[in-house]
């Protein structure tokens, strides 16, 4: 079936650039034109409005993001007492055990966390809190005690030896997916709608899902795989482990992804060169040198696309390191094709202009999360106060990694940040260094083209041309021209020829 949309403005980010109607068969575009539209089995009107593709968002974990949007007020908390409150309404009417996500003390007058004691106050079922990052997680002693995360490393203790209620490392994973395991499949299969419904409401018809069985168990991508067509959205799949053969069994030709070879800043555990400017030590990297060169090369040679998490300067260069020692060891045939594979690597925020050098020289492919800077990367930010200024300024180096001409996607890491690409495109142009902002029309390149070249779709997502996925959003205004695009929803989303969001 041919159907007609009809607007006012189509940007296609191909050529020619712009067109009036885009006419879809199915799932694809067959045109995109100007002036008297072809015949067509359904006219879709939009008068005024404008068309863009449909946004890519290249980081997104579904069912955390559900998760966070069951009780998406623990993100206002500004007080630790004020984080108890709101804990007690969330567990009123629950029953067993109770996971939430989100708080975030750096936005705090002081960033202290509830104690042991408070927190079991809430509730007498298991009670696991998040924090916003996902790297550490607080939780009353019958949770920590039933899920076995006492015993592993990572869970914080005082100076007499009993628990503190806090958790990171080891222990945050095995209390996570104590927790996740307690969800029956038909919960996840409803998280992760909710997820991808909220997703295709702010314009986004694609997710990069950062699978994470050590802490969502494999079930959880089982799960989506299997629904799939139900989702509104397209789902493309990456999986946080180093068995490659479990990878091709799945049929995946991604493996890795979100892999934290690191933690975070805001947990403390990202692996630094120097010492946290706030906190003991410098973070530790989760993986030897050889350990993470036999996967790199293993899944290399495999044939599979290799993501990893790495955030710390630390982090990055050992990853860099890893991947041009794996760059030495391949033959002269191997090493032409090398660049082409896109190795990406996630976050990459504290990576220097040498270290972007490096990345360029391998064809690294960067995964960045342009949201981070704005909550955390402003001067008085989390950054700063962990970091202290003088490492927190070169951070998230958005322009430097164009101008070297790395190949960029961008996504929100949801439920870190809100999955809301425009919120990112404002974030790209409003970074804390004005050297490094990106220009609108850019902005909105590396949150489609961008990140579909990240998963090797660009022949199919990320603009609009004949044989492209029908893939795209409307707006009542035009998203490329508007001051400001902060706040800006579609009107409609239209995922694979299917109308999934109207507003
Ligand atoms: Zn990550």
């Amino acid at each position: 079936m041919r159907t007609l949309y009809r607007a006012s403005l189509v940007h296609t980010l191909s050529h020619p650039p712009k067109g009036e109607w885009v006419l879809i068969d199915g799932r694809h575009v067959q045109r995109v034109g100007s002036g008297e539209p072809p015949q067509s089995d359904r006219v879709i009107e939009l008068p005024g409005a404008t068309i863009i593709p449909g946004f890519v968002d290249a980081h997104v974990h579904l069912t955390g993001t559900g998760v966070h949007h069951q009780a998406p007020e623990v993100a206002s908390a500004r007080s630790p007492q004020e984080l108890i409150e709101i804990l007690r309404k969330v567990v009123k009417d629950k029953d067993g055990p109770v996971l939430v996500h989100g708080y975030d003390e750096s936005k705090w007058d002081r960033p202290e966390l509830p104690t042991i004691d408070e927190l079991d106050g809430v509730t007498e079922q298991p009670l696991a809190v998040v924090r916003v990052d996902g790297h550490l997680t607080l939780a009353n002693r019958r949770g920590l005690e039933e899920s076995g995360a006492l015993d592993a490393d990572g869970a914080e203790r005082d100076t007499d030896g009993y628990p503190t209620g806090t958790v990171t490392r080891e222990a945050n994973v095995r209390l996570r997916h104590w927790f996740q395991q307690h969800l029956a499949d038909h919960d996840v299969e409803e998280l992760q709608l909710d997820a991808a419904s909220l997703a295709v409401a702010h314009g986004v018809t694609c997710i990069h899902e950062m699978s994470m069985p050590k802490e969502r168990g494999m079930r959880d991508l089982e799960i989506l795989v299997r629904h799939r067509a139900r989702l509104p959205l397209d789902v493309v799949p990456y999986v946080a482990t180093t068995d490659v053969g479990r990878v091709l069994d799945l049929g995946l030709r991604r493996i890795g992804g979100d892999l934290p070879v690191d933690g975070s800043i805001g947990a403390r555990t990202a692996w630094l060169f120097e010492p946290f400017a706030d906190h003991e030590g410098s973070g530790a990297g989760y993986f030897g040198d050889d350990e993470l060169a036999e996967f790199f090369h293993g899944a290399h040679l495999a044939g599979l696309q290799v993501g990893v998490h790495a955030i710390g300067d630390a982090a990055i260069e050992q990853v860099a390191r890893t991947w041009e020692r794996v760059y030495q060891a391949l033959d002269s045939r191997e090493r032409r094709h090398f660049r082409a594979r896109r190795h990406r690597v996630e976050h990459f925020e504290m990576a220097d202009g040498a270290l972007v050098e490096r990345a360029a020289a391998l064809g690294l492919a960067i995964s960045v999360q342009p949201s981070f800077d704005a909550e955390w990367g402003h001067p008085g930010g989390l950054y700063d106060r962990g970091l202290g200024w003088g490492r927190a300024e070169g951070m998230n180096r958005f322009r430097t990694l164009l101008d070297r001409g790395l190949e960029v996607g961008a996504g929100s890491d949801s439920p870190i940040t809100i999955i809301d690409p425009l919120a990112g495109i404002a974030a790209f142009e409003g970074h804390h260094d004005p050297a490094q902002r990106l220009h609108r029309e850019e902005a909105v390149r590396a949150y489609t083209i961008g990140s579909a070249r990240l998963a090797h779709q660009e022949d199919k997502k990320g603009s609009l041309a004949p044989g492209m996925h029908a893939d795209f959003a409307a707006y009542e205004v035009d998203p490329m021209a508007v001051d400001s695009v902060e706040g800006l929803r579609p009107v409609l989303t239209v995922s694979l020829g299917r109308d999934v969001y109207a507003a």
